[in-house]
């Protein structure tokens, strides 16, 4: 069988029974849009970060969008983030008609270049969105006094990280607001489309959960108080969320696992394996390393029926939906030579065993005879 780099087989194999359960529960209930099970998932995942505020939606791009949108930013708003990131980012700072302005990653963790913020704020700069890729945080201590100066928000996307910590909070509570992405994959996935915000402002949680019921206040059905949307997540996936809440420690404690044993097993290759910094509790959504000889790496280890992934192989600003921003390739050196090199191992809680034993050997006969 082949061995993927992520997918949710594996877990609903174990998990079968508890999830076909959620099912049954909610599409008995009557309610499948609107109901109970999306305000306990938001009260439970909202405690879980220790925040008074979750506004679940139904991606994670639209969770930025939404985020985005309430915070005031759009067309003459320059967002400052990354380039290495998933395309989503990007797409959602575009949808609110803002400006997304790139500075380049850092050489040894490749996320946000803190240092290079600075020199990126305009006077149209609004907003600082940190990726906390790959599953550990970006450095916020040069971010908050950034924005404290020049008077900017900051929006944490923590698609990748639920559950990291960076010296102590939690990622999504350091920011005005913090977006998650539920996507299947994810550290805590649905079974489907799925995502949220957390804040602990009032005034932005409600005009998060307005947008995101078409601009209508909950009180007042049927009254448009402003141009929303229509971004809910569904009962049934809010009810899965809420049991696989319960188990988000679990999960993360199994990447960690994972993610030494993979450490041990490949530090004399020539792999340049993933750097933690300092102050951060890694959630190891991704296990990525780097060679230069990636491609040929790729391609045999298909030959041992492993299937490995590429997050991600183009630079945003490289691809021909961003031509229109105008960063040409060269701009973010740092960027654009990582795409070249980078691949990640297979991760995912039950990857530990079997799986991940098959994994190591192959790669090590691969590298050995590159
Ligand atoms: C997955 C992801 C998103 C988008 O989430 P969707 O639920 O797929 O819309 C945004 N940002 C990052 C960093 C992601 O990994």
């Amino acid at each position: 069988m082949t061995i993927y780099a992520w997918g949710y087989l594996q877990e609903y194999e174990r998990e079968r029974e508890d999830i076909l359960d959620a099912v049954d529960k909610v599409f008995k209930s009557g309610q499948l849009v609107w109901g109970p099970h999306v305000t306990g998932f938001e009260r439970e995942f909202a405690a879980y970060h220790g925040v008074p505020h979750c506004v679940a939606v139904d991606n994670g791009t639209n969770a930025l969008v939404v985020a985005l949108r309430a915070l005031g930013i759009g067309p003459g708003d320059e967002v400052i983030t990354v380039s290495n990131t998933a395309a989503p980012t990007v797409v959602a700072i575009s949808m609110v008609g803002a400006t997304p302005v790139f500075v380049d990653i850092h050489p040894d963790t490749y996320l946000m270049d803190v240092g290079q913020v600075a020199a990126a704020v305009t006077e149209r700069t609004r907003c600082l969105l940190p990726v906390h890729l790959y599953g550990q945080c970006v450095e916020m201590a040069p971010l908050e006094e950034l924005a404290a100066r020049h008077d900017l928000v900051i929006l944490e996307d923590c698609a990748q990280a639920h559950g990291a910590r960076h010296h102590g909070r939690i990622a999504g509570s350091m920011g005005r607001a913090g977006a998650f992405s539920f996507y299947p994959t994810k550290v805590l996935g649905a079974y489907g489309h799925g995502g949220g915000t957390i804040t602990s402002d009032a005034e932005l949680d409600a005009e998060m959960r307005r947008l995101r019921y078409y601009g209508m206040d909950e009180e007042r059905y049927y009254v448009v108080a402003r141009n929303g949307m229509n971004s809910r997540l569904d009962e049934v996936h809010a009810e899965i969320l809420r049991r696989k809440l319960g188990r988000l420690d679990d999960y993360i404690a199994a990447r960690r696992t994972a993610a030494a044993v993979y450490a041990e097993a490949l530090a004399g290759t020539d792999l340049v394996l993933p750097a933690l910094a300092p102050g951060n509790d890694h959630v190891y959504y991704l296990y990525v390393v780097r060679h230069p000889q990636r491609d040929k790496i790729i391609e045999r280890m298909r030959s041992f029926d492993i299937s490995l992934n590429i997050s991600y192989p183009w630079p945003v600003h490289t691809m021909t939906g961003f031509a229109h921003l105008g960063v040409p390739k060269g701009a973010l050196p740092v960027t654009e030579a990582l795409a070249d090199e980078i691949f990640s191992l297979p991760m995912y809680p039950s990857v530990l065993g079997t799986d991940q034993e098959k994994v190591i050997d192959a790669l090590r006969e691969t590298l050995a005879t590159l």
